[in-house]
């Protein structure tokens, strides 16, 4: 069997690694001319790690992620809510990583290259159509001026495309992602500048009226990663790359802790990421094409599972292949089965965590500060069977 995978982030990634590792072929097409690093920090929680550790990447993971061991919820005042242990320390088989999105993406791609050869990824080539008959598919890709530059052919497409997704459009038609009324400023802040808060290797989420604020070490503790959010009323692009003004980040968060602005002041650029949000699909395959990651179920960034998600896309799919032998839409319609329950969950409660992180001062923050006091909020009692999933592992169709 051979597979087409379109697009080269993490999800697209690391599903090739999956299918090499199971004895699938594949060809991974990338529109950008080269794999570059981009992004900003991302908590990657156990039920990835343990996917990545599994095609034995820990190792390089620990050269450029940071291991993080706590995480506390906070008021904007700094008064601590909750805490909880993470990763090895909260009993987990695998470490809780706090990476460069870039660097993450930039491990999965090196294993890519030297298991898969430099050939299997083909850079500046935009899938712009496909067609699919009974013997397989095949996918054309354009280059940035739209010339037609490859034509490829297999038994199975999986569009890892992104928010963006070209496959969701030309399976589905063109969809109208939400506003969801949240902007967030992104940076990354030299560690020395902050000595002088003597920060711990923790994660931490202040909450406040209207907004929060989240930040954490990566890069081995060189950088410290914030992300800031806030509500606001209109916004139009959905991207990555936009540029925002740390003056204005500062104005949103006035009146809260010393620390929160000083995090905040201290960085050198910050970019401006407008949140938009999806309503889950009915269904995320045709035939011999499918979908992956955020191209099927992106979610708000509230629970720390847009990468973890698409790891764990890969990891399902790759074994209903495998047990599926040749008969790929049934491979595709089991995938589909196991996946969207869980993502769909997932993005219902990332969307929820809007309102629960934001809410006024008052008597349902009393309320709120309470129950996670007393229950936590992504602790792992309270969502265990979220960290304890081993997507790789198919449920038996016979139980
Ligand atoms: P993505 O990581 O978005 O990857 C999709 C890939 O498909 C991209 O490389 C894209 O160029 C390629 N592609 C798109 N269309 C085509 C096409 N027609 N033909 C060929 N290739 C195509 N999340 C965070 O939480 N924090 C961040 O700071 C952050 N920064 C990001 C920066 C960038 C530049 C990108 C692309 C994503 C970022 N994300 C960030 C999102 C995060 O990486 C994803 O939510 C998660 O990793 C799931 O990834 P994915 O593989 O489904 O999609």
């Amino acid at each position: 069997m051979k597979a087409i995978i379109v697009g080269g982030g993490i999800g697209g990634l690391t599903t090739a690694l999956m299918l090499r590792s199971r004895g699938i072929s594949c060809e991974l097409y990338e529109q950008s001319e080269t794999i570059r690093e981009l992004g900003v920090g991302i908590n990657t929680l156990p039920h990835a790690i343990r996917e990545l550790a599994g095609l034995g990447l820990l190792d390089r993971l620990d050269e450029v992620a940071i291991r993080t061991y706590e995480l506390f919820y906070l008021t904007r005042h700094g008064q601590q809510v909750w805490h909880e242990k993470r990763g090895l320390d909260a009993g987990h088989d695998v470490p809780q990583f706090s990476i460069h999105r870039g660097r993450l993406q930039g491990v999965i791609h090196q294993a890519v290259v030297e298991r898969l050869g430099a050939d299997a990824i083909r850079t500046g080539c935009r899938l712009g159509a496909f067609t699919q008959d009974e013997g397989g598919v095949s996918a054309h890709f354009f280059d940035r001026a739209g010339c037609h530059v490859h034509t490829a052919r297999g038994d199975i497409l999986i569009g890892a495309d992104g928010i963006h997704s070209r496959v969701r459009q030309l399976l589905f038609g063109i969809d109208r992602p939400h506003f969801t009324g949240c902007i967030a400023y992104r940076g990354l802040v030299p560690a020395e500048r902050l000595a002088h808060l003597d920060l711990e290797v923790t994660s931490n989420s202040w909450w406040g009226p209207g907004g929060h604020f989240v930040h954490y070490y990566v890069a081995g503790g060189r950088l410290v990663n914030f992300v800031a959010v806030q509500e606001e009323e209109t916004w139009t692009r959905e991207s990555w790359n936009e540029r925002g003004e740390v003056a204005d980040a500062l104005r949103l968060f006035e009146g809260w802790h010393p620390q929160v602005r000083t995090i905040i002041g201290a960085v050198d650029e910050t970019f401006k990421w407008g949140l938009f949000d999806r309503e889950p699909l009915p269904r995320w395959s045709v035939g011999r094409i499918t979908l992956l990651g955020d191209s099927c179920h992106a979610m708000l960034p509230f629970m720390a599972q847009g990468a973890v998600q698409s790891i764990e896309d890969g990891a399902t799919l790759t074994a209903c292949l495998v047990e599926a032998g040749g008969d790929v839409a049934g491979a595709l319609a089991r995938y589909e089965l196991l996946r969207k329950p869980r993502t769909t969950r997932l993005q219902e409660m990332s969307r929820h965590n809007k309102t629960r992180f934001h809410l006024p001062d008052g008597v349902d923050q009393q309320r709120r500060d309470a129950q996670t006091a007393a229950a936590g909020d992504r602790s792992i009692a309270a969502v265990g069977w979220l960290y304890a999933h081993d997507a790789g592992v198919l449920p038996d169709a016979a139980a």
